[in-house]
């Protein structure tokens, strides 16, 4: 037993610097100094209270070569006593040789490992590595040596071989798996730092949104690895087309997008879009059936003078929009045209839903004239929205996006009841208002809820016309489209086929639908008065009409020349701006009290008098 006064004594005397150090159960770090004397604070330059408490780290400086450094977690990871020699750093970064001892430790009670670490400073002499266990002197013997020196080599070797490794799992979070081009991840953090660079910097860069023309198409038929094969070839062709100081990245599905400096000038940018989209003009062949799948791109540049670049993504979407409008397999710049349309279609998708809370929508109301008599036996209810701001707008402008919105039904309902409040108020006012005809939009034809909402709307169906665009009607024959008609017919609703002559196989529509009213599109009638040749369209569209026993409408009659010609070729019944633009309720009040319901005073039977013709129920 020695006594501890003894052992206090090498605190100050030992000339070894000495310190003890909790170890990690797990690798062998060393994970806290719990200890050292006044001999290691000498030579490393940390006093106990700096050293205590801190990780092995303090003992390995920047000038400890690297091969040391691994040598020592080797040997420390394996529980081995070791030495090495080295030049290494005191705490002030002085450089000096020394000798470092470590030897294992355990506490058999607890079961923690720890380590002693003695500290020698050398003179200045070639490096040594030692081994305790051998006892040799490795500089001594060349053998062991040299196996120390392979030894650290394999280290290193495998040190960069995990630094290898790190990078390509960084790598695999970063890449699209199938193409190995960038993926959106990676993607999204890159525009980042692009944009940050423009705004810092000024370097203006193109962003190139590519979306294949049928991917899906190609997918459904030649299935899956022919999509895949697809997607492959098209990444090799944009790596091909493009170099390292572009980004080229695949987003999802079958959408590519290419980020690339606008230094290379914007003819570049240009060309390269005119590249992709030539290439992929080239058939894609696929176990030897080819099928064509072309692509469209939307290019917008992110500017420096742009108050918001992040949207320069958007930017592109919509110049890739608007190539797929035009028809795909082509390409498009982002104008400041769609810059604008974009805003406003933003601005007037939310002002549609506050329209529909507020109900803004009402009925507009345009005359039907007999051809024979000049009186009004119809009107036609034309939708108009009472905007706060803007007034009056007309159809072209909101509802094709209040159709995509799903709003029609909503729009329907609002105006719906105001045609029943506004036909109402006419009959209190004495006025003769002997029909109305509605339009219906293609979803609604398709809706059973729409012979609900007929019935529910007050307005007596005898006295309503529904008008149904010819297209229409054929994209949708399916047999839901059948009973909603049948069931219209049966309430005793006129059925009118609109627009007709703008559709395709129009007359298949004509013999399947058998509508009542036929309304021959104003594209024919507007040029008869100035090109006599286009009558004789207008006069078999007549005659094919009155075969079959449909009353003919001509639509767009603007001048007295129209209605004169289209009445002499037998139209029954004359709309257009002639006889009236679409009004409001209160203003065809007012035409009809001061017209008592004439409003065509050059029509054939007005000055002789006859009894006027009996309005057919069918108009
Ligand atoms: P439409 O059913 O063919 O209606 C006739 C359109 O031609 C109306 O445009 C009318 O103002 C216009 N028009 C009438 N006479 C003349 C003329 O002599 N010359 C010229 N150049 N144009 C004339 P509007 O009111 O802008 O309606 C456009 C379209 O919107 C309608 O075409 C119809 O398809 C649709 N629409 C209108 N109201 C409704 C509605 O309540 N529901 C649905 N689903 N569609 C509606
Ligand atoms: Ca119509
Ligand atoms: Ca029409």
């Amino acid at each position: 037993m020695v006594p501890p006064q003894i052992f206090n004594q090498i605190n100050d005397k030992c000339t070894e610097g000495l310190a003890l150090a909790l170890a990690s159960d797990d690798d062998g770090a060393v994970m806290e100094l719990r200890w050292c004397n006044k001999a290691f604070t000498r030579i490393t330059g940390y006093d106990a209270s700096e050293a205590v408490g801190q990780r092995g780290t303090i003992l390995i400086g920047p000038d400890l070569e690297q091969g040391v450094h691994l040598h020592i977690i080797e040997k420390l990871m394996n529980w081995e006593n070791f030495s090495t020699e080295a030049r290494n750093n005191r705490k002030n970064g002085d450089v000096y040789r020394q000798r470092m001892n470590w030897t294992h430790l355990s506490d058999p009670e607890t079961g923690d490992h720890w380590w002693l670490c003695s500290i020698i400073e050398l003179g200045d002499e070639r490096p040594k590595i030692l081994n305790r266990e051998t006892g040799l002197q490795d500089a001594t013997d060349p053998d062991n040596h040299s196996r120390v020196l392979e030894k650290i080599r394999r280290l290193e070797r495998e040190n960069s071989r995990l630094h290898e490794l790190a990078k390509s799992v960084a790598r695999d979070a970063n890449q699209d798996a199938l193409t190995g081009l960038s993926n959106r991840r990676h993607f999204e953090v890159e525009l980042k730092s692009w944009i940050e660079d423009l705004k810092s910097l000024g370097t203006e860069f193109a962003v190139i949104y590519i979306d294949l023309d049928r991917f899906k198409f190609v997918n459904d038929t030649l299935g899956h690895d022919a999509g895949d094969r697809l997607l492959v070839s098209v990444a090799d062709m944009l790596r091909d087309l493009t170099d390292d100081t572009d980004l080229v990245a695949r987003l999802g599905g079958d959408e590519f997008v290419i980020l690339r400096p606008l230094a290379k000038s914007a003819l570049s940018i240009s060309g390269l879009a005119d590249e992709i989209v030539l290439r992929m003009q080239a058939p894609f062949i696929y176990d030897e059936k080819s099928t064509a799948c072309t692509t469209s791109i939307g290019v917008a540049i992110a500017k420096a003078t742009m108050q918001d670049p992040e949207r320069v993504l958007v930017d592109a979407d919509e110049a890739l929009y608007h190539a797929k409008s035009q028809g795909k397999g082509r390409w498009s710049f982002f104008t400041d045209e769609m810059h604008a349309k974009s805003i406003a279609t933003k601005q007037l998708t939310s002002d549609l839903l506050l329209a529909c809370e507020r109900r803004e929508f009402i009925p507009y109301f345009q005359p039907l004239i007999d051809a024979e008599t000049g009186r009004l036996v119809s009107a036609e209810m034309l939708v108009r929205w009472s905007h706060p701001s803007r007034g009056i707008l007309a159809p072209g402008e909101f509802l094709d996006t209040a159709a995509n919105m799903g709003l029609l039904k909503r729009i329907d309902e609002i105006v719906f009841a105001a045609l029943q409040t506004a036909l109402s108020n006419l009959d209190d006012a004495g006025v003769d208002l002997p029909r109305v005809a509605v339009n219906v939009s293609a979803a609604r034809l398709a809706d059973p809820s729409f012979i609900h909402d007929i019935k529910s709307s007050g307005i007596d169906p005898g006295r309503l016309t529904v008008e149904i665009l010819e297209s229409v009607y054929l994209d949708r024959m399916g047999g839901l489209v059948r009973w909603i008609i049948d069931e219209l017919d049966e309430l005793g609703v006129t059925l009118a086929l609109d627009d007709f002559g703008t559709g395709h196989a129009s007359v298949r529509a004509l013999l399947e639908i058998r509508p009542a009213i036929l309304k021959i599109d104003r594209h024919f009638i507007q040029p008869i008065v100035e090109e006599a040749s286009t009558r004789p369209v207008v006069a078999s569209i007549i005659g094919i009409g009155k075969s079959l026993g449909m009353r003919v409408v001509a639509e767009g009659v603007e001048t007295e020349e129209h209605a004169r010609i289209v009445s002499d070729m037998g139209c029954d019944y004359l709309q257009g701006y002639y006889f009236g633009r679409p009004m409001s309720e209160h203003d065809l009040r007012d035409r009809l009290m001061e017209t008592g319901g004439t409003f065509w005073t050059g029509a054939p039977s007005y000055f002789a008098r006859n009894t006027p013709r009996a309005i057919g129920r069918a108009v």
